[in-house]
């Protein structure tokens, strides 16, 4: 028999938008449907509202989710940059807030920004603390997204086996979600623009790469929380240059904005994003040519998974699809024609947001799986 958070989903996809609806659909009687709808409502969940179809009569009220009522916190940390958000259950912004703070100050400085910035943004919108029903964080490196620690990260000294989670969710007593950032990014790119695909890679360019898989709607993490590493695939191992993991080769130290800063005399790989959009012919060349290098690991993804769509985001998103046209020159070329038959090759939509959205729906859809939400109802019962 159906819980009550399996008829939530019901709702919530659009499967039922009416008792009636729920009935004929689950085959349960009116009195279990009224049962579970009852606690939905009562909990916050889902309310009643507005008219549907008509056949006569007293037009049946819609059943649809309350995103009002529960609230989320939401954090992504780049290299360079922070940005926390506070959103409704429906993954919308109610209030954002980001800065400039680097990572390698270490955990500590960092999170505190996070914790800070996460009380303000409910300041702003005068919503209680209690409201809050689930936290989010996604950071540049691999997660151990089950406890919430850092495994490794090449860009964050300090912040191996760091219990992240733990430290930004002490202010709250509701589950903590920690989370790579391309991951993040793939899922707010597919979730905003992509969903009628089944799978999606997002490819992150900033100062080093980062790959993101969403597959059949959901974020594919590899066993060891490790799938998408593509950055290291060592690709020219007689390269003098040395890694950020210490290999040499890497396509990440031949295609990353690390690398190309550094072959373009700059400072940081946003340098190179703005002499390129000055019209600087060698940034251009370079950039291109970058493109061209990560499109040949990119071709055994793209070949290996099939997706839908392939989406670049992080600095080299911003080069005026200089670095994408190297990417689709050499993924068309070197992968079979009807893999890439309905191939999209595109700029992410959401720019530097993508993080913050992917990270809000991650939360979201934890919070409103069935699993958590009989869980929150058992509870509120006992209670
Ligand atoms: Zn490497």
């Amino acid at each position: 028999m159906l819980t009550a958070g399996q008829i939530l989903q019901l709702i919530r996809n659009g499967t039922c938008r009416t008792r009636k609806e729920l009935i004929e659909f689950t085959g349960l009687s009116r009195s279990t449907i009224t049962d579970r709808l009852d606690r939905l409502i009562d909990a916050g969940y889902i309310h009643e509202s507005g008219v549907g179809a008509s056949g006569g009569g007293r037009p049946p009220s819609v059943l649809d989710v309350d995103a009002t009522r529960r609230l989320m916190l939401v954090a992504d940390l780049g290299a360079s940059h922070v940005r926390a958000a506070l959103t409704d259950l429906a993954a919308r912004p109610l209030a954002e807030e980001s800065a400039g703070l680097r990572i390698d100050r270490g955990p500590e400085a960092v999170l505190t920004w996070v914790r800070q910035a996460f009380q303000r943004l409910l300041d702003r919108a005068g919503r209680p603390a209690g409201e809050v029903c689930g936290v989010g964080l996604d950071l540049p490196g691999s997660v151990d997204h089950v406890s919430g620690r850092v495994i490794r990260s090449f860009l964050m000294p300090g912040w191996d086996d760091y219990p992240v989670g733990e430290a930004v969710g002490a202010d709250y007593d509701v589950p903590i979600l920690v989370e790579n950032d391309a991951n993040a990014m793939a899922l707010g790119e597919w979730w905003t623009s992509w969903r009628e695909t089944d799978s999606l890679i997002l490819i992150k360019v900033s100062t080093g790469i980062g790959t993101g898989i969403v597959l059949d709607g959901r974020i594919y993490r590899g066993v060891e929380d490790a799938a998408g590493n593509i950055g290291h695939v060592r690709i020219r191992e007689s390269d003098d240059r040395v890694c950020t993991c210490g290999s040499r080769g890497c396509v990440a130290s031949l295609a990353g904005g690390h690398a190309l800063a550094v072959d373009l005399g700059q400072g940081s790989s946003q340098d190179v994003v703005r002499l390129v959009q000055a019209g600087d012919p060698t940034a251009i060349a370079r950039v291109q040519e970058a493109g061209r290098t990560l499109g040949v690991v990119l071709a055994t993804a793209v070949s290996l998974l099939n997706p839908g769509v392939l989406v670049l985001a992080g600095d080299m998103a911003e080069t005026r699809e200089h670095y994408l046209t190297g990417i689709r020159e050499i993924v068309y070329r070197r992968s079979l024609p009807y893999t890439t038959r309905n191939l999209e090759i595109v700029t992410s939509s959401l720019g530097d947001r993508s993080g913050i959205v992917g990270m809000a729906v991650i939360v979201m859809e934890h919070v409103l799986s069935p699993t958590a939400v009989d869980a929150a109802l058992q509870a509120k019962a006992v209670s």
